[in-house]
């Protein structure tokens, strides 16, 4: 088979595992194959991995395995830190070698190879600086600075005590089990960084997500342009069998570079509403819910509706107003849907640049001991 075509095949089949594995639990892929297969990357694969170590090694290999996942998956460790880095440097190893021989070219001066370094450069900074800072540790000693900054919505943050940490959970806060610590403004425990993503480390995960989405786009950019000379239909397919190793290297920057748009993209739009991950989940549990016990009130409520029916006395259709009136007031409050902690775009920006629990206005208003 030509190169080209290996070539091709190569680029698909990356493509679609990559989109399948990250992206395949997203709605529009529901019920096609690329959810299927995300199902068995995600689990399926893993599953009949354990029953094959099972039936060949019985309960105690079984129990090996789980042992590594516990450390792996469910302990805080340096395993995803090192890939990512190992990842990187594999990436631009491979860049330097096979394409800066290429700079200058048609379309590329000499300072893309500096950019390239100051690009990989500041991202590991970035990273560094979002794995080893603290996101917002809730401790004894400042809970009250956490507990004045964001005060409880009564919908999904209710005043209460953390089982685990014995403290008081302040509204927006989440106890990580992979840590063992309540954290601040919770927005996900992230395994890449080995860190939980919270209220003061937010805007560097943001800085991280935004520089490398940039890099990633612009070396797409440059990568494609100064191939794109060879412009006609055949000298694209001689320049897939002469440049295989830059083309491959293209694939994949454009792959990695439309998952850090959609990524940062979904990231920047908690931002400006001022939403963390754990509450857009908070939020899907609550309204489902409410969904299912209106479902059961409309139910329970058919059988009397059909009997006032026979008496054939006809109300008048209540008014939206009313409605809202016979509802308990977390429900008004849920039906308004409105997240308390947005105050505007502007506001929220500035809120996660410098984060409420570290300004003096705050630390300073303590609240009465509880
Ligand atoms: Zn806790
Ligand atoms: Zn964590």
């Amino acid at each position: 088979m030509a190169v080209q075509w290996i070539l091709i095949c190569h680029g698909l089949l990356t493509m679609l595992v990559t989109i399948s594995f990250l992206c395949g639990q997203w709605p529009i892929f529901q019920g096609t194959p690329i959810e299927r297969l995300h199902y068995f990357l995600t689990f399926g694969a893993y599953d009949y991995f354990l029953r094959f170590v099972g039936t060949v090694f019985g309960n105690k290999g079984t129990s090996v395995i789980e042992c590594i996942e516990q450390f792996c998956c469910d302990r805080p460790n340096p395993i995803l830190q090192i890939i990512y880095l190992a990842i990187l440097g594999g990436t631009y190893y491979f860049v330097a070698k096979s394409s800066f021989s290429y700079i200058p070219g048609y379309y590329l001066s000499d300072v893309h190879i500096y950019t390239s370094v100051l690009a990989v450069g500041v991202g590991v900074l970035l990273f560094l600086l979002t794995s080893f800072s603290d996101p917002g540790t809730v401790k004894a000693e400042n809970v009250s600075d956490f507990l004045s900054a964001y005060p409880y919505d009564n919908i999904i943050y209710k005043e209460k005590e953390c089982s685990t940490c014995k403290i008081p959970k302040p509204a927006r806060s989440k106890h990580c089990s992979i840590c063992d610590r309540c954290v601040a403004r919770f927005d996900h425990h992230c395994g890449w960084m080995n860190n939980c993503i919270g209220e003061r480390n937010t805007r560097y995960f943001l800085a991280f997500l935004l520089w490398m989405t940039c890099s990633f786009v612009l070396s797409t950019y440059y990568g494609v342009e100064n191939l794109s000379w060879f412009s006609s239909p055949y000298c694209m397919w001689w320049l897939l069998g002469s440049y295989n190793t830059q083309i491959l290297l293209m694939v994949f920057l454009a792959i990695v570079s439309l998952l850090l748009v959609g990524f940062f993209g979904y990231h920047a739009h908690l931002c400006l509403t001022n939403t963390t991950t754990n509450e857009t989940f908070k939020w899907q549990d609550y309204t489902s819910l409410q969904k299912k016990m209106n479902e059961a009130r409309t139910s329970a409520a058919a059988p009397k509706a059909s009997m006032s029916g026979l008496s054939r006395e006809t109300k008048p259709p209540e008014s939206k107003s009313k409605a809202f009136c016979r509802r308990s007031p977390i429900e008004n409050a849920a039906f308004s849907m409105k997240n308390q902690y947005d105050k505007g775009l502007f506001s929220n920006v500035y809120e996660v640049i410098f984060p409420l629990s570290t300004r003096p206005s705050f630390v300073q208003r303590k609240p009465k001991s509880r």
